[in-house]
């Protein structure tokens, strides 16, 4: 399980780069992102990803990879809402840990970066010493992982805080009066699958798949994140 659940995370990294800027990630985003992934699954990493998945998956990732927006309103799971983004100060087109990831009580690790970190280290450790005296829920860590790897490559998931990641900012998309935060997470996608893809979502994905180049991939092992 180790070695083809660490290959997966470097694939899914490297995947949802390729597609970086041409989905957006509502429900049929996330959905996208990881449906392509799992694509290029091998068969030692479809196993031991079913072996986390919950039932109602039914052996398939990409079904629970929204999981984390369904559950981020109910008072339990709120304290996950922070880790969906990260926002940077305005106009300051550069990213700092230390000075960019925390929620909105200062609370450090609280933002998309840190929670990537936080559930790869968590399905890493399992994964690599079984024996551990630590349990973490890795169904969670795993829904959790694949979502936020999603939403870190939504542009506006990584955006300025003085707009709250383009929510404040009303636009007209056609006709319809939005926020650029939703263009980007659902409206494109919508467009697309209207005007291209006969409302197809499976088509859709066949398109992209069809368009990717997955050239070599590696594992990188970021350093451990230190505030002081
Ligand atoms: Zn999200």
């Amino acid at each position: 399980m180790s070695s083809s659940l660490r290959q997966w995370f470097a694939r899914v990294l490297v995947l949802t780069q390729l597609i970086n800027g041409a989905l957006c990630w509502g429900k049929e985003g996330h959905y996208t992102v990881c449906k392509i992934a799992e694509s290029y699954f091998e068969e030692e990493t479809v196993a031991a990803v079913k072996k986390l998945l919950p039932k109602s998956a039914d052996g398939d990732l990409a079904s629970v990879c929204s999981w984390p927006d369904e559950i981020k309103h109910h008072w339990q799971w709120r304290w996950t809402s922070p880790l969906h983004y990260v926002d940077t100060p305005d106009y300051r087109c550069n990213y700092e840990y230390c000075r960019d990831c925390h929620d909105t009580h200062k609370n450090q690790d609280r933002c998309v970066t840190g929670a990537i970190f936080n559930y790869t280290m968590q399905l890493m450790s399992a994964s690599e010493n079984s024996d551990t005296t630590v349990h973490y829920n890795l169904t969670e860590a795993l829904m959790f992982l694949s979502h936020f790897i999603g939403d870190i490559h939504q542009p506006l998931h990584v955006g300025f805080l003085g707009d709250e990641g383009g929510n404040t900012i009303t636009v007209r998309w056609y006709r319809r009066k939005t926020n650029l935060h939703h263009v980007w997470d659902n409206m494109i996608i919508e467009s697309a699958l209207k005007t291209y893809y006969n409302k197809s979502l499976p088509l859709m994905i066949e398109a992209l798949q069809a368009n990717l180049t997955v050239q070599s991939y590696f594992l990188y092992e970021a350093p451990v994140p230190v505030c002081l």
